[in-house]
């Protein structure tokens, strides 16, 4: 048996850069973004604090040498305080949401648009796109970096884009059909939407032209890889990034499906301890920390992206060198520490796909009536598995508790609730409603 999902195939040389190469390489473009953002003020004054110059970056272990950079910083630098190129070098802005209602911008010079573009080539060929493909965008285009990032990618590879942004899933599976996408790129959870509106249409979603998907900017599981590939007779990549970093683009799945090559010629990758903030052992989780060598409008500097993964350097059979990350297991923000517990949404999720008869679509409800937290999980049953026999619900009800409880190893009460009765998401799907954080109790 092959060791490939599908073809390999290799879109930019440098990605198989021999890994001691890449170490100098790193070191060197590490020395020249010091002495890049010397006049940016945050930087120059965190530098002086930490008594660091250019001179001393010999190779990419000094990286520890260097102070991190936090989204808070971004903040309070707002709106352009981290820029490190002359306003009029920019060529293009985008942002995050915050959720304090004024978003993260970020900025890009031309050269780093085409870094970008290329970037998201490289994962895109990776995850199987060919010049002759046509892909169907329904990620936001706006501020939000993943419309424009892959539409750029598909472009710089040669394949043709369908741009129809988020939403409206009816017109969605139009353009589908009538245009005959044979690849999708949207996040995961709005693939199982599409999938779901295909069948209330009376459309059989495996009948769907596509072929390949590219998933990305919200964390999921390789569970819901196998249910999204079986709904949608696809294949399905994972790909990561965010926009702080450059957006989608900093690392995406191979052939090999062993984890996301991380583009390190381009962003010096790190793995720490949230807390300490010291480097976690090796293949161990922890938060990932990036710093961008070589983008010219907004670098940063260790910047800390509060998602929890691993990384592994080993050899990969593709061919690549890039140190590949793991799923993201979550968001240092969206753990939830229940009766102590540290539990990310993802595993509850990844619980309810060992399930049967259960809809990946639930809601996880936080509170603290007393002296106790209390977890409650609304699942959605699949229509064929709803049943209006209490016994039948009380058995699934059983599974799905202790399937959480193996994953998670904390007790959850399990409330099933109809199919379709959940809200559904056309961007990232909102699980958690901590009533704690209402109450000001966390
Ligand atoms: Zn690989």
């Amino acid at each position: 048996m092959s060791a490939f999902a599908f073809e390999n195939r290799i879109w930019d040389e440098a990605e198989t850069t021999p890994r001691d190469r890449l170490g100098k390489l790193q070191a060197r473009r590490l020395r020249e973004l010091v002495a890049r953002v010397a006049e940016v003020p945050f930087y120059k004054e965190a530098l002086a604090r930490a008594k660091v110059k250019p001179g001393d970056i010999k190779g990419p272990d000094d990286i520890r040498r260097l102070p991190f950079t936090a989204k808070e910083d971004l903040r309070q630098h707002y709106p352009l305080g981290f820029l490190a190129v002359p306003r009029s070098q920019v060529a293009r802005f985008h942002g995050s949401s915050g959720t304090t209602g004024k978003p993260t911008f970020v900025a890009y010079t031309a050269d780093d648009l085409e870094l970008w573009a290329n970037l998201c080539a490289r994962f895109l060929v990776a995850g199987g796109l060919r010049p002759e493909h046509t892909v169907q965008i329904a990620f936001g285009y706006g501020l939000f970096t993943g419309g424009f990032g892959l539409h750029y990618g598909v472009e710089k590879v040669g394949a043709s884009v369908v741009p129809a942004a988020a939403g409206n899933t009816p017109r969605q599976l139009m353009l589908m059909q009538d245009l005959q996408a044979d690849v999708l790129v949207c996040t995961p959870s709005y693939a199982l939407n599409i999938a779901e509106v295909a069948r209330q249409q009376g459309i059989d979603p495996r009948t769907l032209p596509l072929k390949f998907a590219h998933f990305g900017a919200e964390p999921w599981t390789e569970d819901m890889r196998k249910q999204i590939e079986a709904e949608l007779d696809l294949i399905a990549s994972n790909n990561y990034g965010l926009s702080e970093v450059i957006g989608p683009g900093v690392s995406g799945e191979c052939a090999a499906r062993n984890g996301m090559h991380i583009s390190e010629d381009h962003f010096l990758a790190e793995c720490v301890h949230p807390d300490t903030l010291e480097p976690v052992a090796r293949g161990e989780q922890g938060e990932l920390v990036f710093t961008t060598l070589t983008k010219q409008a907004m670098p940063l500097i260790r910047y800390r992206t509060r998602d929890i993964a691993s990384l592994d350097s080993s050899p990969c059979p593709c061919g690549r060198t890039g140190a590949r990350m793991s799923w993201v297991l979550g968001r240092t923000d969206d753990m939830l520490i229940i009766r102590g517990v540290n539990v990310f949404p993802s595993q509850i999720e990844e619980a309810l796909l060992r399930v049967e008869g259960t809809a990946p679509h639930y809601l996880i409800e936080v509170d603290r009536p007393g002296a106790m937290d209390e977890v409650t999980v609304h699942v959605e049953v699949r229509p064929e598995s709803f049943s209006d026999k209490m016994s039948q619900m009380q058995v699934l009800r059983d599974r799905i508790d202790r399937e959480i409880q193996a994953v998670t190893g904390i007790r959850a009460n399990v409330q099933l609730v109809e199919p379709q009765s959940l809200e559904r998401s056309v961007g990232k799907a909102k699980r958690v409603v901590d009533h704690r954080r209402e109450k000001g109790l966390i």
